[in-house]
């Protein structure tokens, strides 16, 4: 018989800048190692989809433009951690959110790595602004990995494309400058415990799990 404790528990952390791919990332790992993806955009979309009070909450600071608090996603990740169902682990995204939230983390649980997705800023640009929504079934397309068959024409529904209102180059620059402000104290204390995979995001979506996999000597189990 297989004892629980033989199973290692592996706990992650992932991060990286919008574009970054981090959420395929998570998702496929999560899928091959039986870990618990806890994201907190899909934790706070739920919440959102289902009209509860922390739903409520995040749909107003959201439209008003704000970002949520530090606080409230420190605690939606505690809450996830607490129902305890991960017991192979997890792989935290988004989350933490600034230094001191690190620090207390690392207080809290023992973490395996930091998966840190780089991509540079010019990349970034690149993918965002070539992103395209459909005004009708609402169908995300990119013109550079995701071209529509006819241009500005949904393959779908036949609607037209638009850009998203903060897909502009002064949103997208403002987004970069806080992302990196925040993340850079956040990098540091985890790099300063030596378990940051810095990870080249450029490459193919294969190349980097497989990469992933083998900074952190990851193996699916038998
Ligand atoms: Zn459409």
């Amino acid at each position: 018989m297989k004892l629980w404790q033989d199973v290692p528990v592996r706990k992650f952390i992932i991060m990286g800048v919008q574009a970054s791919g981090k959420g395929t990332q998570a998702k496929v790992l999560c899928a091959d190692f039986d870990l618990v993806h806890m994201s907190v955009g899909d934790i706070f979309r739920w919440n959102i989809q289902h009209h509860t009070k922390l739903g409520a909450h995040v749909k107003r600071i959201v439209a008003s433009g704000r970002l949520v608090d530090d606080d409230v996603v420190a605690s939606v990740i505690r809450e996830r951690l607490a129902e305890h169902d991960w017991n192979y682990g997890f792989v935290i995204d988004g989350f933490p959110r600034n230094a001191a939230q690190a620090e207390f983390f690392l207080e809290s649980y023992d973490i395996d790595g930091v998966i840190n997705l780089e991509l540079p800023d010019r990349e970034v640009e690149r993918r965002v602004l070539s992103r395209r929504l459909c005004s009708g079934c609402g169908l995300d397309y990119n013109l550079i990995a995701h071209r529509p068959e006819v241009e500005g024409v949904c393959d779908v529904c036949a609607s037209s494309l638009v850009v998203r209102p903060d897909d502009n180059p002064e949103a997208l620059a403002s987004r970069l400058r806080d992302y990196h402000d925040k993340t850079a104290p956040v990098i540091a204390i985890f790099q300063r415990k030596e378990f940051v995979a810095s990870i080249d995001a450029t490459r193919s979506k294969e190349q980097i799990q497989a990469d992933i996999r083998e900074r952190f000597e990851l193996r699916p189990r038998a």
